[in-house]
């Protein structure tokens, strides 16, 4: 399934401690949990938003 990986939208987060953004390819439907900041290394980054899907598309 290496195919997954052409689909993979651009998010962007929000780092809660040092309020970095960060853009990054992740999987569909990444709320950021699993994202660890590249400055102070904390996980759990806020999603802001997304460049790749659309409102409208059921995208939850
Ligand atoms: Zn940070």
């Amino acid at each position: 399934m290496a195919k997954e990986a052409e689909h993979m939208p651009v998010y962007e987060f929000e780092c809660p401690k040092c309020s970095m953004n960060v853009t990054k390819l992740c999987r569909l439907g990444t709320d950021g949990s699993e994202i660890q900041c590249p400055l102070c290394h904390v996980f759990g980054l806020k999603r802001k938003l997304s460049r790749f899907a659309s409102p409208g598309t059921g995208d939850v």
